[in-house]
């Protein structure tokens, strides 16, 4: 990458501070004042740079979010903006009511030897010649043809390319006038589309607000002075030109001096050009005006008339480039690296079949690999914050949260104590000695019990696989980010595979309800003791009850009403008392196995999907018909050759910037080593 550093920032800065361009001196201005055309020979100086500037404005390097120090024009409608321009260049503009100025319009003055005026146009490509004849007309054609004929704006520019022997080299925007009330045929918006493109101009920090202010209006109620503050509170970067000074003489050496709108570098007052004056009659006039007008020609002769103004604009541009320039250095530097390193970081291009494959079984092996992280072995690295991702502690709490619910639907207080039993037992009675429990009744218990719970494991696998198959798919999506044309046939293969899973345990979990309704049986002791210890409570139940209590206290239940019970025999009702808490110590049995099943099968079945059903799911999708096959990798997806593109269109653009400032930096250089004269 070594072609593509240029100086650093900092030494640059200095070699300008050498120069005398870092900032405006004292100096500089007396330099200015002695010389003829009073800009001549500071122009000599910054021309270079200005001319630098204006390249890297051609070259567009603003698309790429670099700002470059402009001089923006902004005032209120027909407050005198394009008449100040004018002034500046000696030359006509379109004028007239409402606003003119629809499109911005770049005005690059550049001072030439030759005495004779060279005017073009440059906008939508191309270059217009023109002169100083038709310039006004040239610029209305441009501004149709980019806004449309009505009163529409736009925020492509025209730039209006000056080469003067009398003008100095600036580098200006004309702005459409600010406009509260849209007049006929104008958009309603017509205010938001116009602060919209004033504020994207006057926001970056490089831009020099140049705010044009009738002298005949109060400044404060000024919308251009109400936006400019919005960007620059302190006015450090802005400068303010008075207009009209002829026509509100009275107040305006108040106005300026009182400085109620924080102007930060400071007041130029003007009168420009009026009626058919010509260019040089004007200047006479303003000069005249100002010397011996009774109230204007109190005013400091350093802030008045146009020669003042375009010495302040050619300083305040200069330390602005001098300032911006280093910093532009940098910034393109370091967007060039950043370009650089993401074109090389885009998916490569592959170009036959084994590079395919061998990306593909990439892709399979990674997303494998992290997918063996969070389903099972719970290892977090790759989505530290991410607790959805955090599937093997996410899938523990949807089984905790099953158990619950278990819990929950196979409690029913609503019936009342024994009645169930005692119904089964009725039915179940037969021919034959009483003193025996008839199994069927206990299992019909037992089967309606599972079944008021059957749902629930059927609800608890669903759920746990739409949530795997959220993850299993983000997984795949991340890992053939850089390969779209993947994407949608491994989606399709994870979503037809977790459907596929989620039907297999489905069936296994119904069959474990199902095998729960069958039979009673486990090998489990506690079964035993829980019994036991729970019918210990019999003889004090069958004491109790004959005391008339109305309730009582029974382990594991809980305090019951028994007044019901008192219609039963006591045969009955020791036989039902003995079932229930059967059921009881069984049921904790029950409960237990299913969650037990349930956790294996959901480790197994994530297990298979993970180690085997993915990979060969994945295979077959691609493989088979509406797949591609593994040729797919091999075209490249239109949305990474966009951005490759993109970045190679951006690092053309920025080595020619870079070009263009290396030459600059060249010269500064030479200058600075040989000790030779500054002007270049
Ligand atoms: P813009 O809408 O801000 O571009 O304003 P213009 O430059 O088109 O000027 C609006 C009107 O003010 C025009 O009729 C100009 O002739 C007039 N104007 C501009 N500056 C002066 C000035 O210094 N003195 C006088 N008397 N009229 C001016
Ligand atoms: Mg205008």
């Amino acid at each position: 990458m070594s072609q593509d550093s240029v100086p650093s920032g900092t030494s640059l800065e200095n070699k300008m501070a050498r120069l005398g361009l870092g900032s405006s001196t004292d100096e500089d201005a007396e330099l200015m004042s002695e010389s003829t055309p009073l800009y001549a020979t500071y122009n000599d100086r910054i021309r270079p740079l200005l001319d630098t500037v204006d390249k890297l404005r051609q070259l567009k390097v603003m698309k790429e979010g670099i700002e470059l120090p402009t001089i923006v024009v902004v005032g209120d409608q027909s407050s005198g903006k394009s008449s100040v321009l004018e002034s500046l260049a000696g030359i006509s503009l379109p004028r007239g009511i409402g606003i003119c100025t629809r499109v911005p319009l770049v005005m690059r003055l550049q001072q030439h030897s030759s005495p004779d005026p060279e005017l073009h146009l440059e906008y939508n490509n191309k270059e217009v010649p023109t002169d100083e004849a038709h310039v006004a007309q040239a610029i209305e054609e441009a501004t149709k043809e980019i806004a449309g004929d009505s009163k529409g704006i736009s925020h492509t520019p025209i730039t209006l390319v000056v080469k003067k022997k009398s003008v100095p080299d600036l580098t200006m925007v004309d702005l459409p006038g600010i406009t509260r009330v849209p007049v006929r045929g104008q958009p309603e918006d017509i205010y938001e589309q116009i602060s919209n493109i004033i504020m994207e101009y006057i926001t970056p920090k490089e831009s020099i607000i140049l705010n044009v202010l009738s002298a005949t209006v109060d400044f404060p109620t000024c919308e251009s002075i109400r936006m400019s503050q919005r960007v620059d509170r302190t006015g450090e970067r802005t400068l303010a030109v008075v207009t009209k000074a002829d026509q509100a003489p009275q107040g305006l050496l108040e106005k300026v001096t009182a400085d109620d709108v924080n102007i930060g570098l400071g007041y130029v007052c003007v009168k420009n050009r009026i009626g058919e004056e010509s260019y040089e009659e004007a200047r006479k006039e303003e000069m005249k005006l100002f010397e011996s007008h009774p109230l204007l020609s109190k005013i400091d002769k350093s802030i008045v008339g146009i020669p003042i103004l375009a010495q302040k604009l050619v300083q305040i541009q200069a330390s602005s480039l001098a300032k911006c320039l280093p910093d532009i250095v940098r910034k393109i530097n370091d967007k060039l690296s950043f370009n650089v390193s993401e074109l090389n970081r885009l998916p490569k291009h592959l170009s036959n079949v084994a590079d395919a494959m061998t990306a593909f079984m990439q892709i399979i092996g990674s997303s494998k690999e992290s997918l063996k992280k969070i389903l099972i072995r719970g290892e977090f690295d790759e989505y530290p914050d991410e607790k959805d991702m955090h599937c093997t502690a996410r899938m523990a709490d949807f089984l905790n949260g099953c158990s619950q619910e278990l819990d929950r639907s196979s409690r029913d207080s609503a019936k009342k104590f024994l009645m169930e039993e005692i119904k089964v037992l009725e039915e179940a009675k037969g021919i034959e000695l009483p003193n025996f429990l008839p199994r069927t009744a206990f299992l019909g218990i037992l089967q309606s019990r599972v079944k008021q719970i059957s749902n629930t494991p059927v609800e608890f696998v669903e759920k746990v696989w739409n949530y795997i198959e959220n993850v299993v798919v983000r997984v795949l999506t991340f890992h053939s980010e850089s390969y779209p044309q993947l994407q949608s046939c491994t989606r399709r293969a994870a979503q037809n595979l977790i459907s596929k899973m989620k039907n297999q345990s489905v069936d296994r979990v119904t069959e474990i309800t199902e095998m729960e309704k069958l039979t009673d049986y486990t090998c489990n002791p506690d079964y035993m003791s829980k019994w036991t210890k729970l019918m210990a409570q019999r003889p004090s139940f069958m004491d109790n009850l004959k005391r008339n209590h109305s309730k009582l206290k029974i382990e594991d239940v809980g305090e019951v009403e028994v007044e019901h019970l008192r219609d039963y025999n006591l045969a009955m009702l020791e036989k039902a008392f003995d079932m229930r808490m059967r059921i009881i110590a069984y049921w904790e049995i029950v409960l237990q196995r299913l969650v037990d099943n349930l956790a294996l099968h959901l480790v197994f079945s994530v297990q298979n999907l993970v180690n085997r059903e993915m990979e060969k799911e994945i295979v077959n999708e691609l493989m088979g018909p509406s797949g591609g096959g593994i040729e797919r990798l091999l075209e490249e997806s239109p949305s990474v050759a966009i951005k490759r593109e993109r970045f190679n269109q951006s690092i053309k653009l920025l080595r020619e910037c870079k070009e263009v400032l290396g030459n600059i930096m060249d010269r500064i250089e030479a200058a600075t080593i040989h000790h030779v004269d500054v002007s270049f």
